[in-house]
């Protein structure tokens, strides 16, 4: 079978491989679609190393249920799918207390075990939620949908409450989805004009950025969503939060932040980092939403691509407005 692989630092080439085998409680996907993300980027970059090469890129998938193992009885061979990319091992504290995205023995895909950028991928059958009939670039949304979701019910944010977003990359769109479908206004704060722009086409409001001679400040809200991960888009995030407000962050950077213990306490600041989701709730509720049809993620996604482009997806990954995806059935390609 064919795969997209990491062949050497920074290098995306097309492989051969060999259909994975699956085992009695394994169901083997035949891939339809695949979303590209920041973190894929970083695998290809060396910033989150391999564990060897050639290495199968690739976390946000969906496809087709080509075989189904002896054990398997929910699933059947032909049943759509959206693959939940992070397997808990359901037997720590942090799993029995339904925190798994807490659970140190996790494996992530791409990350951990080789990715899902192939014709076919063996997956447990635990992480393969069933999708009905959910149109392929919706579905191909679930898994930074699901990261997103998650991060607006951890937030405790409630409805008619004011809400910034840093940065407008496809986490950032998708929790202004999820915030305006909630009957909240995001308010984004994004410095590049396109993703502005379709921030500004999914409900979300722009706010001044730096630079682009706005005038207005911004007020501070009561829940800010840091999505960017990088070092001023925290810092903006902890400056405009409301006095007792909650900032959640998504986006992940190497520095400290800038914030003294004395600010935190005088401004009465919680500050919440969201990891994922826990399974099998947030995946599960999410490929249900998608298929009520309301929420159409597609929205967010701009490039697609072929299973042999692979190498130029990755390239458009950090410059495109909206989320790069690849098709591998040839079919619901975005453009
Ligand atoms: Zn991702
Ligand atoms: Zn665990």
């Amino acid at each position: 079978m064919k795969a997209a692989a990491l062949t050497a630092p920074g290098r995306v080439e097309t492989v051969d491989l060999p259909t994975p085998a699956h085992g009695p409680y394994d169901v083997l996907v035949r891939m339809t679609a695949v979303g590209l993300c920041g973190t894929d980027l970083a695998v290809v970059r060396g910033a989150r190393p391999a564990p060897r090469l050639p290495w199968v890129l690739g976390h946000e998938g969906i496809g087709e249920i080509a075989a189904v193992g002896s054990a398997v009885r929910h699933l059947s061979e032909g049943e759509r799918v959206a693959i939940e990319p992070n397997y808990c091992c359901g037997r720590c504290a942090q799993c029995a207390g339904g925190f798994t995205s807490g659970c140190a023995k996790r494996v992530a895909v791409g990350l951990d075990t080789p990715g899902v950028l192939a014709e076919y991928v063996s997956v447990p059958a635990e992480f393969v939620h069933a999708a009905g009939d959910a149109g392929t670039r919706d579905l191909v949304c679930a898994e930074p949908l699901a990261v997103a979701r998650t991060a607006v019910r951890r937030s405790g944010v409630r409805e008619g409450g004011t809400c910034l977003v840093v940065g407008a990359g496809s986490q950032g769109l998708l929790v202004c989805l999820c915030l305006a479908a909630a009957g909240i206004t995001p308010y984004v704060h994004e410095p590049h004009q396109g993703r502005r722009a379709l921030a500004a086409s999914l409900g979300a409001v722009p706010v001044e950025s730096a630079g682009d001679g706005a005038a207005t400040e911004t007020e501070p809200a009561g829940h800010v969503f840091e999505t960017a991960g990088v070092p001023e888009a925290a810092a903006w995030a902890l400056r405009h939060a409301a006095p007792g407000g909650t900032v959640t962050f998504i986006g992940m950077s190497g520095a400290p932040l800038e914030l003294t213990s004395h600010e935190l306490v005088r401004r009465q600041l919680s500050l919440r980092g969201s990891l994922i989701y826990d399974h099998p709730r947030d995946f599960a509720e999410t490929v249900a939403l998608i298929g009520k049809g309301t929420l159409a993620p597609h929205r967010v996604l701009r490039a697609g691509f072929g299973l042999t482009d692979a190498a130029a997806a990755f390239d458009a990954v950090s410059s495109t407005p909206g989320k790069c995806w690849i098709s591998l059935d040839g079919t619901g390609r975005a453009e």
